[in-house]
């Protein structure tokens, strides 16, 4: 790769990332590759550090992992499922995935070769359209698009800008390109929102039991919006999630009482 070729290469990754560790300007809070446990010279984090949280469904005991930023792991009845896994994620050494479902291609959300590592012979991988030039073998998913397996259903939900963007004119994430997911797994409902702001479509949702809501600015919304949103669509249990640089405790004192926030060590 010549210096030019390096350049254009780094200038893009910048644009298609919507975390702020990909940036070269914003410089990060914490390292990305720095373990779970690190020492820290930041204050101490009343974030519960990464363990399986637990909730009860038909098809029994459905386990949720935060790994990292929005990197997480679901697992029922013995099947795993991975969302949006990234090499930040693989550190964390998660299990083969059964299933791995991407969201979008921005770089904090969308690494082939992560993929490549979690993934075993027969794992479906489901993702948007514009997944599919990297990764091969995707069961392409539209909004508004739902599926059945033998495990869980899977709904994919819009997630976009309304007025966010890298310049006058354009949004980070356009209307129709990424997705969010609702997974129905033994009647408990899940909704993962990918990168966007508060829309329309995300206030409407119901019978929400847990929720997975990005937060963090220029690329998503402030936490004070997302809580907005929360109180809109009403989940039973929130998880601040793609926080990097908002305040997770912020979200929860605006959410406030009657929906649970669990804050968790995402980084
Ligand atoms: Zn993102
Ligand atoms: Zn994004």
């Amino acid at each position: 790769m010549n210096r030019l070729t390096l350049v254009s290469a780094l200038a893009a990754s910048s644009i298609l990332s919507c975390s702020r560790r990909e940036t070269t300007s914003q410089p990060m809070a914490q390292p990305s590759s720095s373990p779970p446990q690190a020492p820290s010279a930041a204050p101490a984090s009343p974030a519960v550090p990464r363990s399986d949280d637990m909730f009860d469904t038909s098809k029994g005991p459905l386990t949720l992992r935060p790994l990292h930023h929005a990197s997480l792991l679901l697992q029922i009845g013995g099947k795993t499922l991975c969302i949006d896994p990234t090499e930040d994620a693989i550190a964390l050494s998660p299990p083969p995935a059964d299933y791995v479902i991407l969201t979008h291609t921005h770089g904090d959300h969308f690494v082939p070769s992560a993929i490549a590592k979690v993934r075993k012979p027969g794992t479906i991988v489901i993702g948007p359209r514009e997944v599919t030039g990297s990764v091969e073998g995707v069961v392409v998913m539209n909004n508004g698009d739902k599926r059945s397996y033998p495990d869980f259903e899977i709904e994919a939900v819009a997630a976009y800008n309304q007025q966010r963007g890298p310049a006058p004119g354009k949004l980070f994430h356009d209307k129709g390109r990424g997705n969010g997911y609702v997974l129905t797994i033994g009647g408990k409902r899940i909704y993962v929102s990918g990168d966007t702001e508060c829309i329309p479509e995300m206030k409407a949702l119901t019978g929400i039991d847990v929720a997975f809501l990005c937060m963090n600015l220029p690329y998503t919304m402030p936490p004070s919006e997302a809580a907005e949103c929360v109180k809109s669509f009403r989940p039973k249990v929130v998880y601040p999630y793609h926080h990097r640089g908002s305040s997770p405790e912020e979200f929860a004192s605006a959410v406030g009482p009657g929906i649970e926030v669990r804050i968790r060590k995402w980084y």
